[in-house]
């Protein structure tokens, strides 16, 4: 132990909302629940004002030591068509020196090193500190398995994955349909394949326990096959602690400007649970066409919403990734024209970001459109808010299955909204649908789901106006997951 009777744990968290956010949420429970000192060492983009609010407004906490690594110059080893993962690894592994003196210099206070799922390159420096070490991984352990088996499947299968006519196998788990895989799966040629087979396939088996932010009954089958299967657990030799669902409390919320602060206000006004919130995440953009189409569909869908906008991108659903926060008080002018006039009866814009959090545990939201990221997932789910599944891109097909197939609370568009635009009047349909196809899932669901399924739906019977509560449309849309279920 350190310096002090305390158990001190350092975490290493790489670059990016979407990873800051669920390494801070596991330190601050490691404070709160379990007496631990926590230094959480963050390898900074330097290019998102979100991300530097959200540290400053975390070192005000005083709960958990934060220690900031400024962002490395990667420009010359990237260029415009450098994809996501592999920035994200070019940058992590040019850190690494830094990395390394900083844990230097507070190596007699840690008892141990946890690294987040993009920074498994930082292990040897643990081990060269004799710091017991474990892998971070705040997704689900279904993307663990593929994720660890794809150096398996990278050996047995010819060809593009997408390109497969039958499903992924995976030892034990529910097989991964070609379409779902990983993106850096979907192209074996670019280097973010590689990245991702190195640093995270072969780099999750490289501790001494991988830690994800799952939980027992949400994945039965996946987390067994991980544990017992015997082809898995010769490839990833190390235990696995499902130790979800960790969520997102007020103090870690990036604290409101006004712009924020009137969301809640408008929200105030409204009826409880008949408010639809969109969102992608801290960085997930959509095409100019597929924007378009989102507008019109929610604007004759007629039914209230908040939407949290980024402008389109037609080089990739992740653009804005690093870059988010840039807030507009200017009006968005990629919307289609007079969608705001037309629309603000019912719908508030809000440009780049908003407290999402807050936003879901607010009693007049009914739903929520996401891109399903899974701390997005996590928080829906906890809030009881059933969610129009719009995966874009990274893990997020396949947590769009566990959530429609597997826990049966999200609906899903028939096309795949990464391939094909999804058309609006089928987006007015799955919005005003939303609440009675969740209602027929119920008969599918087995007991393990039940008290989710009472909480989700008690939720949404508890007041007269319901969201998404229009008597005439088909909700012909149920899904036989019976098997899926056991599988997960
Ligand atoms: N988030 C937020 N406001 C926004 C967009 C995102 O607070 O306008 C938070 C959200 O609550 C979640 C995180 O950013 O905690 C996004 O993580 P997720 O895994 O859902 O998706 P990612 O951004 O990694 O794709």
């Amino acid at each position: 132990m350190g310096s002090s009777e305390k158990l001190h744990v350092g975490i290493l968290s790489s670059p990016g909302l979407g990873h800051i956010i669920p390494v801070l949420v596991l330190g601050s429970h490691l404070a709160t629940h379990h007496n631990v000192s926590v230094t959480i060492f963050v390898i900074t983009s330097g290019s998102s004002l979100a991300e530097k609010e959200l540290l400053k407004s975390a070192n005000k906490s005083k709960l958990i030591d934060i220690v900031e690594i400024p962002a490395v110059d990667i420009s010359n080893l990237i260029d415009a068509n450098t994809k996501m993962v592999t920035q994200l690894c070019v940058l992590v592994r040019e850190s690494l020196p830094v990395v390394k003196s900083v844990i230097f210099a507070k190596k007699h206070i840690l008892d141990a090193l946890i690294v987040d799922l993009f920074c498994t390159e930082a292990l040897p420096i643990a081990k060269e500190f004799w710091l017991p070490n474990y892998v971070y991984v705040p997704c689900n352990a279904w993307f663990t398995a593929l994720t660890v088996y794809c150096q398996v499947l990278d050996k047995e299968i010819e060809g593009q994955y997408v390109d497969q006519d039958e499903p992924l196998k995976i030892p034990g788990c529910k097989p991964v349909r070609p379409e779902d895989v990983v993106d850096p799966m979907l192209d074996r040629n670019d280097q973010q394949y590689s990245e991702y087979m190195r640093v995270l396939g072969l780099g999750f088996c490289l501790s001494d326990g991988i830690l994800m932010n799952t939980w027992e009954d949400a994945e039965p089958g996946s987390l067994k096959a991980l544990r017992e299967n015997e082809t898995l657990k010769s490839i990833v030799k190390s235990t696995v602690y499902p130790i979800g669902p960790l969520c997102r409390r007020d103090e870690q919320i990036i604290d409101g400007s006004d712009n924020r602060n009137f969301v809640l206000k408008w929200l105030d006004e409204q009826t409880q649970e008949s408010v639809l919130y969109v969102s992608f995440g801290s960085g997930g953009t959509l095409s100019s066409k597929q924007l378009t189409e989102l507008a019109f569909g929610l604007e004759l869908s007629q039914q209230k919403f908040v939407w949290i906008v980024r402008p389109p991108s037609e080089v990739g659903a992740d653009k804005s990734f690093f870059t988010t926060g840039k807030e507009g008080d200017d009006t968005p002018q990629y919307l289609p024209e007079g969608f705001l006039t037309r629309t603000q009866d019912f719908g508030l814009v809000v440009q780049m970001w908003a407290d999402q959090v807050r936003i879901l545990s607010h009693p007049s939201v009914g739903g929520f459109l996401s891109h399903c990221g899974w701390n997005s997932n996590i928080e829906s789910i906890t809030n009881g808010v059933p969610m129009i599944a719009w995966p874009l891109y990274a893990e997020q097909r396949q947590n769009a299955t566990i959530l429609t197939e597997g826990l049966g609370v999200a609906v899903r568009p028939k096309v795949l909204p990464t391939k094909k635009v999804v058309e609006r009047e089928e987006i007015k349909k799955l919005v005003r649908t939303l609440h009675k196809q969740l209602n027929s899932f119920m008969d599918y669901v087995s007991d393990k789901f039940k008290e989710l399924f009472e909480l989700i739906n008690s939720k949404l019977g508890a007041s007269e106006v319901k969201y998404g509560a229009h008597p005439e449309e088909d909700t012909s849309g149920r899904q036989d997951n019976n098997d899926f279920v056991s599988n997960m």
